[in-house]
């Protein structure tokens, strides 16, 4: 039994299928999905497909690649949203500094605005953070230490850093502050070595696998289209890495989404 703890169900891509994806995603015993928000719209829609199938939980946050899109105006929203009962989380949420952000200090300044509007959101509502870096390491541990001083002590694990594909440094300054770290079908691309490495030293006890979908799909489907059903893909090479069954991987990874989540 698998969960993927990360993909956009409401994403135009899955439009048309959306019960064939979850059927697919069954029959590859990806029995439970949170499907994640990127804006207010995306939260709106993600909240009526966790509605509509039962294996599906939603995280409502808004994206700071989508900023100045999105904005502390739409936080209002935001908390009506995170107190219907199939919300999960709050995410994805955090700093990307990879396009725009890179060299504008103002628009950088607005995403962490973002970011601490809803690790408060959270918070206050004792839900865990699903968070998104992007080439902002220094600052979002910055933002994440000062956060995590602020939680009470046995909240452990309160968030995850999703799509991890950082160093081993970062890997356990991130689990030090008492998050998980997810993994996308990128561990199964072939020049992924390093991260591959990072994953042999990171004990099961602290990890999750996403698809990410409709992006990263893993091999032998890279490039495509991505979906729930090919989380088993990335759970092999992850049992390979660790030397150990793809069962314990299943099992491992399960029992954290569940107790990050608190899924029945
Ligand atoms: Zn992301
Ligand atoms: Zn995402």
């Amino acid at each position: 039994m698998f969960v993927d703890s990360h993909t956009h169900l409401c994403y135009p891509d899955f439009a048309e299928e959306l019960p064939q994806i979850i059927e697919r995603a069954q029959a590859a015993k990806v029995t439970q999905i949170v499907s994640i928000a990127t804006d207010l719209e995306a939260a709106r829609k993600t909240l009526e497909i966790a509605q509509r199938f039962e294996s599906v939980y939603a995280a409502v946050g808004l994206h700071p690649g989508e900023v100045p899109t999105v904005s502390l105006c739409d936080m209002k929203e935001l908390a009506q949203l995170a107190s219907e009962p199939k919300v999960v989380a709050i995410g994805e949420t955090g700093l990307d500094y990879y396009r725009e952000a890179k060299d504008d200090a103002a628009l950088r300044q607005q995403q962490k605005d973002l970011f601490w509007a809803q690790l408060e959101l959270a918070k206050e509502r004792k839900l865990p953070v699903v968070i998104h870096n992007r080439a902002a390491e220094a600052d979002i541990l910055e933002i994440l230490g000062a956060h995590a001083e602020s939680l009470p002590k046995d909240w452990r694990p309160w968030g995850v850093m999703h799509c991890f594909s950082g160093d081993e440094k970062f890997a356990f300054d991130c689990i030090e502050l008492g998050l998980l770290i997810s993994y996308t079908g990128i561990l199964t691309f072939k020049n992924a070595t390093a991260l591959r490495d990072v994953a042999k030293k990171v004990s099961l006890d602290y990890v999750m696998l996403e698809t990410d979908a409709p992006y990263l799909a893993p091999v032998p489907h890279r490039g495509k289209r991505n979906e729930s059903s090919y989380v088993p893909l990335i759970a092999e090479v992850l049992a390979r890495v660790k030397g150990v069954s793809v069962e314990e991987v299943a099992q491992a990874t399960t029992a954290n989404a569940i107790r990050l989540f608190r899924l029945p």
